[in-house]
């Protein structure tokens, strides 16, 4: 077993790895302007030639409460990631016409599906349960599930190496043009910012994180649709909505040429960072590490200095060169002296989803 092929299927494009696990080389590439699934994925077979992969992993964002892990794709497996649409319209119709194309196009070759959700799944009750009629919520699988897991075990796998053991408490922010942060507790996800969808939580590219659902009925009331609203909440809030673009180093390049707007959204940015740390350092009791990854995560010492500002009282204590460098590899940016450590570990979902596809078979 060595070969394995990654696919990441959206409703427009189709992004594709192909890696080898026993040399760590991949190649890959990504179709864009997808109408037809199947007719993309045999342009990509043409582009693998010779090469045959051994299992084929596929990004699902959302598993529900039905998968906890990995799993192998079979009809029921298909037809049960189809029902969690009404759950997330937007990306598993498109993840399942992935599979459905790589079926049809590598026959023989087993299908692994990976949920961003699978990994917290461990979230207890008092975690994942909103304070709204039971009833309605179980008839809806109204719960929060959390997202971007792949992310989190791969690099809280990474970092559980650097720190020399396996029962550490990390909290993880996952900073992307999405953004979630978890709390993990040797290995297993306790909480996490995101909810029944990828809405809830942080301050995003382009979602506004956390808000009083009553800006809904607000909105709603004064003549907005539904449709409208998800796309205000979803695509034209966040770094976005209050500064004009959403992407963080356009944000940070204009608030240091002093743009009004754009300070005011890294400040609620980073206000939010904090907020996060400080309810998850009461959940866990403490970490050992906080941890950095994703685009902006990994990137920009800005964020991860404005994230841990004023933060010595409570053992954490940031190295200014260590964090100022830039490096590839996972590190360590924390001074000698801080009793947490704070780690940078650039995270990698498709040498996960390529591992947790592999091990299955
Ligand atoms: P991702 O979704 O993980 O690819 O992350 C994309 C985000 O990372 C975008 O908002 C980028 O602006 C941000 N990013 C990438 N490099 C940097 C950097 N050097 N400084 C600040 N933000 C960055």
């Amino acid at each position: 077993m060595t070969t394995a092929f990654v696919v990441n299927s959206g409703s427009s494009s189709i992004k594709w790895t192909l890696l080898d696990l026993v040399s760590g080389q991949s190649r890959g590439g990504i179709v864009e302007r997808v109408t037809d699934h199947a007719e993309a994925m045999v342009g990509i077979l043409a582009e693998l030639g010779n090469e045959h992969p051994d299992v084929i992993g596929h990004r699902v964002v959302h598993g529900g409460a039905v998968f906890t892990a990995a799993t192998l794709v079979t009809d029921e497996v298909e037809a049960a990631i189809e029902r969690l649409s009404a759950l997330a319209p937007l990306h598993n119709p498109a993840n399942l016409a992935g599979i459905r194309a790589a079926r049809a196009a590598f026959p023989g070759v087993p299908n692994v599906a990976v949920f961003d959700t699978a990994f917290h799944q461990t979230l207890a009750p008092e975690a994942y349960t909103y304070a709204i009629d039971a009833d309605v919520a179980r008839e809806h699988g109204i719960r929060r599930y959390g997202f971007h897991g792949t992310s989190y075990q791969y690099v809280s796998r990474v970092a559980a190496e650097l720190l020399g053991r396996n029962d550490a408490k990390l909290i993880v922010f996952h900073l992307g043009n999405g953004a979630s942060v978890a709390a993990i507790d040797s290995g297993r996800s306790v909480e996490t910012s995101m909810g029944l969808t990828p809405l809830e939580g942080l301050v995003m590219g382009t979602r506004s994180g956390d808000l009083d659902a009553g800006v809904i009925f607000h909105l709603g009331r004064s003549g907005s649709t539904l449709d409208e609203l998800d796309t205000l909440l979803n695509r034209r809030s966040g770094l976005l909505g209050l500064s004009g673009t959403g992407d963080m180093r356009d944000v940070q390049e204009a608030a240091a040429g002093g743009d009004e707007p754009a300070r005011l959204a890294l400040d609620v940015y980073h206000h939010r960072l904090r907020h996060y740390l400080g309810a998850y350092l009461a959940l866990l009791g403490g970490a050992d590490a906080i941890v950095f990854t994703a685009g902006v995560g990994e990137n920009s010492p800005v964020t991860r200095a404005a994230a841990l500002a004023g933060m010595q009282w409570l053992g954490i204590e940031l190295d200014e060169s260590l964090n100022a460098t830039r490096s590839p590899e996972a590190r360590v940016v924390s001074s000698v002296g801080s009793r947490v450590a704070v780690l940078v570990v650039p995270t990698n979902e498709e040498l996960e989803i390529a591992r947790q596809s592999a091990a299955l078979i």
